[in-house]
């Protein structure tokens, strides 16, 4: 991993940069949150970003993320953004505080049942396969309305928003494009009467983009923390 100040320096630096970027499209850096994407990284490296005043951070995958909670200290928000199987509902219910990869009712509906009484309810965003690139999972832009009107009446979880990976590509046009319709499916739904508030978009190679699209959280790795660790052996896959 990068060391505590290299992670220090480069969390500020990407502030610096989230500050000047929504200047420059009229937004307020406040309505962006970081989500510091942690996945791979150890829980010394977690820590040293919460030292420096990071506060969300995003997991991948469910066992690597349960073995470092117990060892980062702090008020820690944790997101899952990593795909999410059945068999692994559960974990996430108990642990996190938001899910970015709902595609389905069926883990919806899991979410909702497993998630511990007494607990806040869980936050959600519906993910989109904005590229609609067949390896990608994510509901299609045309299936969204439906899935969220059933998501938003399952009693333990609260529809946030819609997240989106944008294809992986240099192509500003055919990221403009992704992130534009992204921006305008929030849109419809919120013109429908879905509180939404949160558009979950935007990594370390296309995050000024997403902002320019309205991105409410973008999530970012590689750029706080360094070159992602081998991903971590396991039986998640
Ligand atoms: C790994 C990952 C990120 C962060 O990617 P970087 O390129 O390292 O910023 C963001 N979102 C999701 C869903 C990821 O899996």
């Amino acid at each position: 991993m990068s060391d505590p100040t290299t992670i220090a320096q480069q969390l500020q630096d990407l502030r610096q940069a989230m500050a000047t970027a929504c200047a420059s499209v009229g937004r307020n850096v406040d309505e962006v949150q970081l989500l510091a994407v942690s996945k791979t990284q150890s829980a010394d490296a977690v820590n040293a970003a919460v030292i420096a005043g990071q506060r969300h951070f995003g997991e991948n995958y469910v066992q690597d993320a349960l073995g470092k909670m117990d060892h980062v200290v702090g008020e820690v928000v944790w997101h899952f953004i990593g795909p999410l199987q059945s068999n692994k509902t559960r974990a996430v219910a108990e642990h996190f505080d938001w899910v970015h990869t709902v595609d389905r009712l069926k883990i919806a509906e899991r979410l909702s049942a497993q998630r511990p009484a007494g607990r806040a309810a869980l936050n959600i965003c519906l993910q989109i396969n904005i590229s609609r690139e067949t390896a990608k999972s994510g509901v299609a832009p045309e299936q969204v309305m439906p899935l969220a009107e059933r998501l938003v009446e399952l009693p333990n979880l609260r529809l946030r928003g819609l997240m989106a990976i944008a294809e992986d590509t240099s192509d500003t046009s055919k990221l403009r494009a992704q992130f534009g319709e992204m921006q305008t499916l929030m849109a419809r739904l919120q013109d429908a009467g879905m509180p939404l508030d949160t558009l979950s978009m935007g990594m370390s190679q296309d995050w000024r983009l997403a902002i320019e699209f309205g991105a409410t959280i973008i999530r970012v790795g590689t750029a706080v923390f360094g070159p992602r660790q081998p991903r971590p052996p396991s039986t998640e896959h």
